[in-house]
């Protein structure tokens, strides 16, 4: 059956005031990224790092959703079961949005993890100030439930599923939005899909754009309600160009 695959990075939601890695004057000029998300650094610096994600969970508390998240939301009510939603976003605006059963590749802020046992909760917008226990093993080794580098992903295997179920009687459709690429090889992805549709701000090195069917370089926000038009239209047997 055709079936849509979003994959979205920090672009869908920077329209929310969540700063992607590129914005100038954002998060990433102030932090270095190896001194706040790599497992080095929370060997080195545990609370220094908790308290990282600490603020990020915070400024997180009164982010609303915006159009590119809703859009997602509304498309899974309407054809159930045929519209995967993943992100490498940590953020929560998904959920906020509707959205169901949403892949976090990198994890989720606002759920903590214990090192012992490997159980996961959530915590929603509250501080981990480093003396927590698990509710399950009592350990007292709680930390964020984030991928950092040099660290495993293991929803990664679950987008390569995805990925490979995109070419599975040539029935799927891609639809990236909001990442650089430099993470995700995206363009490798869309070669699996019957159709594919690309939304950044900008073209990007590491993305070869004539890869995809339709490419839009705009806000996502902006690129919402015709990626929604597309979609349906897809999903309702026609074809993408
Ligand atoms: P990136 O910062 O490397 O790239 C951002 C991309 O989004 C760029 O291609 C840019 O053109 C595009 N973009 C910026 N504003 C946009 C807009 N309004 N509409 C559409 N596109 C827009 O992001 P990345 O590729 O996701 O890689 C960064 C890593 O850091 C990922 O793992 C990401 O999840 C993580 N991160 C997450 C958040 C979050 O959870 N919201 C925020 C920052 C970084």
């Amino acid at each position: 059956m055709r079936h849509i695959v979003f994959l979205s990075g920090a672009g869908i939601s920077a329209e929310s005031g969540i700063s992607t890695f590129r914005d100038a004057g954002g998060l990433w000029d102030t932090y270095n990224v190896m001194d706040v998300c790599s497992a080095e650094a929370f060997r080195s610096n545990r609370q220094f790092v908790l308290d990282f994600y600490n603020k990020r969970r915070r400024e997180l508390a009164d982010k609303t959703p915006n159009a590119a998240h809703r859009m997602i939301a509304d498309l899974q009510r309407e054809f159930p079961d045929r519209v995967l939603n993943i992100t490498q976003n940590i953020d929560d605006l998904f959920e906020k949005a509707g959205c169901q059963g949403t892949i976090h590749l990198h994890g989720e802020l606002t759920k903590a993890r214990c090192e012992v046992c490997g159980h996961i909760w959530k915590i929603g917008y509250a501080d981990l100030v480093g003396t927590e226990h698990c509710p399950l093993c009592k350990a007292a080794r709680v930390r964020h439930h984030i991928v950092m580098f040099n660290e495993q992903a293991p929803e990664y295997m679950r987008l390569y599923e995805a990925v490979e179920g995109l070419g599975v009687n040539r029935e799927g459709l891609l639809v990236v939005i909001g990442t650089s690429g430099l993470v995700l090889p995206v363009e490798e992805f869309a070669r699996y899909a019957l159709y594919s549709i690309l939304n950044n701000l900008e073209p990007q090195e590491a993305i070869d754009d004539r890869v995809f069917s339709v490419h839009m370089y705009e806000k996502a926000g902006d690129a919402a309600p015709k990626i929604a038009v597309l979609a349906r239209r897809f999903l309702n047997g026609g074809e993408i160009s």
